[in-house]
């Protein structure tokens, strides 16, 4: 089929790519054009692993990016609105959907074929039927349900797997309003075999995205809050008890051959430094605003947000009780990004604890596999040593806190055999072995 994608960022590239690479025919588009220019060249603006290998096969081939929105939608079936929706403070911000829907509603009135426009940006319940469907309808002088189709198809790829996640899905949720546009989508993914469709309301296929998102979320800051009274409590180790929770046949069940299985939940039901990303954060703030908003206060959200906001704080309380002065301190700040896998550092935990002893005025050196430039960016490189390895960034310290789970740092206790000076290794992701660290602290310990 032939597909035009508005909005070439994370999900907009790596959906375009994918798709190219499953046999149909994609035009990417965005405003930003040297993210154009540089996807063309098969150089993917974000870090992904399998990313540029998919790029470099199907550029100019099947794939194509361009600023040109107009002839992007002329000369497609489909329409994927793939542009951002962040959180303004009060509110879910609506305005890049906005946009893009006048955009595409004014081509539409030049089009005489069937076209079906898809929103895959992450929007609240109610958003694809009562702004993006006015919008295009009015802007196009066409009737939603005859002339055109109208679809919500959330995206639930994780940054760091995007491309995996992408090209083998665990579901795909349509949201049509009627059943043209929903078998419009299902031609469309019918290239992924075997998956579970739910084909639905628009509505409830948005309202699906941020269950999900807010679930794990939740889970998250529930890991930590109990965590943090392990530390309190004293002589109770997270680890140790979330290890007990999982074993509970409910959760990680028992085989008929004596196995079991631990589904990958139970990864976001363990204590750490917190949540972060452009998804968790935004997107529940955004749910409880549009909750409130409908008259239903949402006060467990709010509560998982609120122990989020203060989960790095344990981080910085690690270092007073173990420093009585933190101005000088030489400390390595092992992980940027929110996540491994990823450059991205988008509402990283990272970024308060690093913005809090840039004031104290301690000693930073930073390193990360990927995020080095997008930290360079928004931090500037006058504060910070970016350090080029994770044995440069440790040499000389007395803190390490470790961050983000790269799978590189686990080479750490290799790098710190030698040392004489022992520095403090502050655990934020409790990824590592305590017992392999003469002196070592972490979240929930
Ligand atoms: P992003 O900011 O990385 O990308 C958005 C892109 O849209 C930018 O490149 C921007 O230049 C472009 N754009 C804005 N207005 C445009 C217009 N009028 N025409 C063409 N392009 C335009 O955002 P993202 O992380 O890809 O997220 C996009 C949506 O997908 C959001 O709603 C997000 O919540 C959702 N989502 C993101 C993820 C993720 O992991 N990043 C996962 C699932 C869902």
């Amino acid at each position: 089929m032939k597909i035009s994608i508005l909005g070439t960022g994370y999900v907009g590239l790596v959906s375009g790519v994918c798709l190219a690479e499953k046999g149909h025919q994609v035009i990417c588009v965005d405003i930003d054009p040297e993210k154009v220019n540089k996807t063309n060249q098969g150089i993917p603006v974000i870090y992904e692993k399998g990313l540029e290998e998919l790029l470099v096969r199907n550029v100019a081939k099947r794939f194509l990016a361009t600023t040109d929105l107009r002839k992007a939608v002329l000369e497609t079936e489909i329409s994927i609105i793939a542009v951002g929706t962040p959180f303004d403070g009060d509110e879910i911000d609506l305005s890049h959907i906005r946009e893009v829907s006048l955009q595409i509603g004014n081509v539409l009135r030049e089009k005489k074929d069937y076209h079906v426009v898809v929103v895959k940006s992450t929007v609240v319940p109610g958003t694809t039927e009562e702004v993006v469907q006015p919008i295009i309808e009015q802007t196009s002088g066409k009737k939603a349900g005859k002339d055109i189709g109208i679809g919500m198809n959330p995206e639930f790829l994780r940054e760091g797997e995007a491309v995996n996640d992408f090209l083998y899905p665990d579901r795909i949720v349509l949201g049509g309003i009627d059943e043209k546009t929903l078998d419009c989508l299902q031609s469309l993914y019918s290239v992924f075999e075997g998956v579970d469709v739910i084909r639905t309301k628009l509505k409830t296929a948005e309202m699906i995205k941020y269950t999900a998102n807010s679930l794990l979320a939740t889970m998250i800051s529930f890991s930590n809050e109990i965590g943090n009274l392990c530390s309190s409590l004293g002589g109770i180790d997270v680890v140790d008890v979330m290890k007990g929770v999982h074993l509970d046949k409910r959760l990680c069940p028992i085989m008929s051959d004596g196995l079991r299985i631990t589904p990958g939940f139970t990864s976001y039901l363990e204590a750490g430094c917190g949540f972060g990303g452009s998804c968790f954060p935004k997107d529940v703030k955004a749910l409880i605003a549009h909750g409130k908003k409908k008259g239903q206060p949402m006060s467990l959200l709010e509560s998982v947000i609120r122990v989020n906001d203060e989960q790095p704080l344990q981080i910085l309380n690690i270092l007073r009780d173990s420093f009585t002065e933190l101005k000088g301190l030489r400390i390595a700040i092992l992980g940027l990004a929110f996540k491994p896998g990823t450059d991205d550092i988008r509402e990283s935990p990272t970024i308060p604890i690093l913005k809090e002893l840039i004031q104290t005025g301690a000693s930073i050196q930073a390193y990360d596999p990927a995020a080095m430039q997008e930290a360079k960016k928004f931090f500037g490189e006058h504060k910070i040593t970016y350090c080029a390895s994770l044995s440069q960034a440790v040499d000389g310290v007395d803190v390490i806190i470790l961050m983000t789970r790269w799978e590189e740092f686990n080479n750490l206790p290799n790098l710190l055999v030698n040392r004489k000076d022992t520095p403090l290794l502050v655990d934020g992701r409790r990824m590592l072995n305590k017992l392999q660290f003469t002196r070592y602290a972490g979240i929930g310990i």
